[in-house]
């Protein structure tokens, strides 16, 4: 038997749920104040026009329409008798009046058979009030926020043009933590100007915090994102599949093995995508860390000294 080298999302939701748990993304029909003109207006650079969900639903579509729409193209691929993960996936899920917040959770909460949410959003999107709510939630269902942390580098972070601090980030997360809920953060790899050792230093500061688990991918150059135009009139080096991978595999050396990895890489909007264009065959690339783990016995937590 092959030995086990991360703690994958699947694993994790077998554990807690204890059968083979599917998320569902959703567009619940919120913008962000990162697009809307409260910070900025042009979102951050790497952000598509659909606010990063480029495979929800259409927003016009209830939530209810769009659980049983997703529901419905698992069918062939999953018993019907599985069960969901509810995602709130485009933009930011929390920028509402609480009772829209609630609505909209609870829609999705008493779809059959789902038995959690997942909201991504932004750390400035969460104020004491909804977090009282989702604490709330906690005691009835199962809950994680995502956060777009990508980088600490204050340099990428203007770049991106992420429009919070990384206190922002802090604030918010001991806010979660101190009322257990679990949250999981997103990074980019391969931002520009950012050597193989500023992302390791990202890796090293989030392995230090109150997390449940991370998510990353490299750098996409989509189309219908902002990025795109400044990469077509100059191009910048892109991180090649093996630079990647190298990455990922110092990286989940320095994640303590409770961090559950929700994602080593990550497929971009195919019909968008620019560049890199090797993120395009997610299943080469995974199979290609996995293969790259285990000849290099690799597992996650290894440079921890934790024995
Ligand atoms: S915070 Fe999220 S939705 Fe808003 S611009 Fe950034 S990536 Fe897009």
């Amino acid at each position: 038997m092959q030995p086990v080298r991360f703690y994958s999302l699947n694993q994790f939701l077998r554990k807690r749920h204890g059968e083979k748990v599917i998320k569902l993304s959703i567009d619940g029909g919120f913008t962000c104040p990162n697009r809307d003109g409260f910070i900025s207006s042009d979102g951050c650079i790497f952000c598509s026009e659909s606010g990063s969900g480029d495979f929800s639903p259409a927003a016009s579509l209830s939530i209810t329409s769009q659980l049983t729409t997703s529901r419905e193209q698992l069918l062939s691929k999953w018993p019907s008798s599985a069960k969901y993960i509810a995602y709130f996936q485009s933009y930011s899920n929390t920028y509402a009046p609480l009772n829209v917040l609630k609505a909209k959770y609870e829609e999705a909460l008493s779809f059959p058979q789902v038995v959690g949410i997942a909201i991504a959003t932004r750390p400035d999107c969460l104020s004491d009030a909804a977090i009282a709510y989702l604490e709330e939630l906690t005691h009835r269902t199962h809950v994680w926020v995502e956060l777009g942390l990508q980088t600490i580098h204050p340099i990428s972070s203007d770049y991106i043009n992420r429009g919070y601090d990384l206190d922002c980030f802090e604030t918010t997360l001991h806010k979660l933590a101190a009322k257990n809920i679990e949250t999981v953060i997103h990074l980019i790899l391969g931002l520009p100007g950012e050597t193989p050792e500023d992302m390791l230093r990202t890796a090293t500061y989030v392995s230090q915090l109150p997390l449940q688990g991370i998510k990353c991918h490299m750098l996409h150059v989509l189309a219908n994102a902002p990025l795109a135009s400044l990469y077509v009139k100059d191009p910048f080096p892109l991180l090649t599949e093996d630079e990647y991978i190298f990455i990922v595999g110092e990286m989940l050396k320095l994640l303590p093995p409770h961090f559950v990895i929700h994602r080593l890489t990550g497929d971009g909007d195919a019909k968008h995508l620019l560049a890199p264009l090797w993120t395009k065959n997610k299943r080469h690339v995974l199979n290609a860390i996995s293969h790259y783990l285990k000849i290099n016995d690799i597992y996650q937590g290894k440079s921890l000294n934790l024995y």
